[in-house]
């Protein structure tokens, strides 16, 4: 990139540096360490103009460590490969054996779903036994991995179509699909498959509020029918339950900062989602360059419109269509991971959340969520420089939910 003339060298040095920050604060270069200035790292690695110095580079980074840099583009979307669809299909039918049980459970039905929504929630495991029958005959043909670990740094559990009945899975799922968690997630990808109904995500398994959700919430929303299954594989964490709208685990009413904190990680959860599309897109537009397919022009567009608000290379290219280059295929991706981080930091961190006495109202909630958003981020250590900068981005984010793709 230095030598290409694509990019003025100033904007790869920017780029490489903020990845490194980002690295860095997680101690994931060499050496599992933090180093206190990135800017003497920076000179080290660049020492003078067109000038990248290979052994000051592998000091920090070691180039063979899928860890720590990016291989490809093509691994990252795969069918998985033979030798690991023998288990994979066992693991599905497992999965589809415990949904036809727990359909069969009106007690355990009645305790997650309520005492009217428990028989569409019935229906669901009917219809969650007969997706995973079917995708686990067809393994070849609808669903992909990533072979290449983009998955792991992007938090990404897996995704599935309802539209293009398609499953996307983790790496590890595929790797080891026989646990129960992996089983858990198998049923998580097959409740979208069972419903149009079942298509956003409202609150993953065990966050805040999580028992807490109304019934109507919860027979939409995948995570949920995990519950049963992991009743019957010993990894529930709410065994036993029933299951009260408004009221959390320990029996007393949701209080309001986990009012802030559910909201605050929905907010974040969103964000994350439009980020994790987004990276699909990128990756996706790359694998088309790559192939030499020309992208469209409303890819290439929306392209260009999120290249300034995520600090990718793209809008500051010389040459047009802008070739999206490594730099911006893992800046991409390391956005997503901190929407991932900081939806953590609203739900785990004591200090991001106001403290003091709120009236337990929407517009005192909604005024927490604000200050919370900006203080996961801060608690994250920021991703652009600015904090104005941060929450544009976010902002941008969640009000793309299930509209990123153009
Ligand atoms: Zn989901």
């Amino acid at each position: 990139m230095l030598t290409s003339g694509t990019v003025d060298e100033a904007v790869v040095h920017s780029r490489v540096h903020r990845l490194l920050e980002r690295m860095n604060r997680e101690g994931r270069l060499s050496g599992n360490t933090t180093y206190g200035d990135i800017g003497a790292i920076m000179n080290e690695i660049f020492p003078s103009p067109g000038v990248l110095d290979q052994a000051a580079y592998e000091r920090y980074i070691d180039p063979a460590d899928r860890t720590m840099v990016y291989h490809s583009v093509q691994d990252a979307s795969a069918a998985p490969r033979s030798a690991d669809r023998g288990d994979l299909r066992n693991a599905m039918q497992a999965a589809a054996n415990t949904a036809q049980s727990v359909a069969a459970d009106e007690a355990g039905l009645r305790a997650v779903f309520g005492p009217v929504e428990w028989t569409t929630a019935r229906t669901n495991y009917g219809l969650i036994r007969s997706k995973l029958n079917a995708v686990s005959t067809d393994i070849a043909n609808r669903v992909t991995t990533d072979y290449n670990l983009d998955a792991q740094e992007t938090f990404l559990g897996g995704w599935a179509s309802f539209r293009a009945q398609h499953m996307h899975l983790l790496s590890e799922v595929v790797a080891d699909p026989l646990t129960a968690e992996s089983k858990a997630t198998l049923v998580h990808e097959a409740a979208h498959l069972a419903a149009s109904s079942i298509d956003d995500d409202h609150g993953y398994y065990g966050t805040t509020g999580f028992e807490a959700k109304s019934h109507a919430a919860k027979v939409n929303n995948a995570a949920h029918y995990e519950e049963l299954p992991r009743r019957v594989w010993g990894v529930s964490q709410y065994a036993g339950e029933t299951f009260t709208p408004g009221v959390s685990s320990g029996g007393a009413p949701l209080t309001t900062e986990d009012r802030i904190r559910e909201d605050g990680a929905e907010y974040y959860q969103r964000a994350w989602d439009a980020a994790a599309d987004f990276d699909d897109l990128i990756k996706q537009a790359r694998r088309d360059q790559l192939n030499g397919t020309a992208l469209d022009g409303p890819t290439v567009a929306r392209l260009l419109e999120v290249s300034p608000l995520m600090g990718l290379t793209l809008h500051e290219q010389l040459s047009s269509p802008p070739d999206i280059t490594r730099l911006d295929v893992t800046t991409s991706e390391s956005v997503v991971r901190a929407m991932g981080i900081a939806g953590d930091n609203i739900e785990a961190l004591p200090n991001v959340v106001p403290s003091g006495a709120f009236p337990n109202t929407a517009a005192q909630i909604a005024a927490g969520v604000d200050q919370a958003v900006d203080a996961a981020m801060a608690a994250y250590g920021g991703l652009l420089g600015s904090a104005t900068r941060d929450r544009r981005l976010s902002d941008w984010l969640h009000s793309h939910y299930r509209n990123v793709f153009p």
